[in-house]
């Protein structure tokens, strides 16, 4: 394999420099962190199952006319990608309390919201990515108000379609992060959806028993953190029916199938 020049590395992935100008190749690891990478591991398997289920979102959220800047699944691993320009927010939409919500006010993990919540948080590790207002994105000039009315435009359309897609495979959408980039055509930008969406990102519970099938299997030590991302994988029709317990790459599986 050639040498390609990596453009950045990051808790759970790596971005390579595209085959053209303007694109870029994300690299899915299977590295996890938690808490503001004081908890590291490895969930073997992690990345593929990530690129696969990120895949298929994207793909279905493109086709509900939701900008995106995937553009198409490379191999196991990697994917091809507009390159953006990241605006400086994680995007935080809260169905269900939980996590950070349930802590910061004591409200107990489980209990429906009566409107869906969106929070933000400015991305800076060094600082822990702290929550921050709307008026901070205004006052620092992180977004401009069109910018920010887009992204809370789109954000509640992604949660509106994730939630019923998650509930059609009796999975509840607890809550998610997003992330939007800017990509420029000329003098001008708008915002696309960037970064990926899969358990890593995503409180996905089982609708009956409330079993997590997300990152929080890894944060808290429940176990069985691949099992729960295949799980996840299996129910979207992702994982070949009756097969073995590995991933398999769908294109070659799909070769073999019609040979
Ligand atoms: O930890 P907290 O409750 O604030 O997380 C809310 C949602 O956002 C969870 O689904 C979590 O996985 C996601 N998140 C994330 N990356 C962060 C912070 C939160 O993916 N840095």
């Amino acid at each position: 394999m050639s040498r390609r020049r990596q453009i950045y590395e990051g808790k759970a992935k790596i971005l390579y420099e595209g085959p053209e100008p303007g694109t870029l190749i994300q690299y899915f690891k299977d590295d996890a962190t938690a808490f503001n990478a004081q908890k590291k591991g490895t969930i073997s398997g992690k990345g593929v199952l990530n690129n696969r289920i990120s895949e298929h979102v994207f793909t279905l959220l493109g086709n509900i006319g939701v900008p995106t800047h995937f553009i198409r699944r490379l191999n196991m691993r990697e994917q091809l990608i507009r390159q953006v320009e990241i605006v400086p927010i994680e995007v935080i939409v809260r169905n269900v309390a939980a996590g950070t919500l349930s802590k910061r006010l004591g409200i107990e993990e489980g209990t429906q919201l009566p409107r869906t919540l969106i929070e933000y948080c400015y991305k800076d590790d060094a600082l822990g990515d702290p929550l921050v207002a709307e008026e901070h994105i205004a006052c620092f000039n992180w977004c401009s108000q069109d910018e920010l009315h887009d992204i809370q435009d789109m954000a509640i359309r992604i949660n509106d379609f994730m939630s019923g897609m998650f509930a059609a495979v009796g999975i509840r959408l607890v809550d998610f992060k997003l992330e939007f980039g800017r990509l420029y055509e000329g003098d001008f930008s708008r915002i696309i959806l960037a970064d990926e969406i899969s358990p890593d990102g995503c409180r996905l519970w089982d609708m009956t028993t409330n079993e997590k099938l997300d990152k929080d299997r890894f944060r808290r030590d429940l176990g069985g953190e691949v099992e729960a991302y295949q799980e996840v994988a299996r129910r979207l029709g992702l994982m070949p029916e009756g097969g073995e317990n590995a991933v398999l790459d769908l294109d070659s599986h799909r070769k073999k199938r019609d040979k």
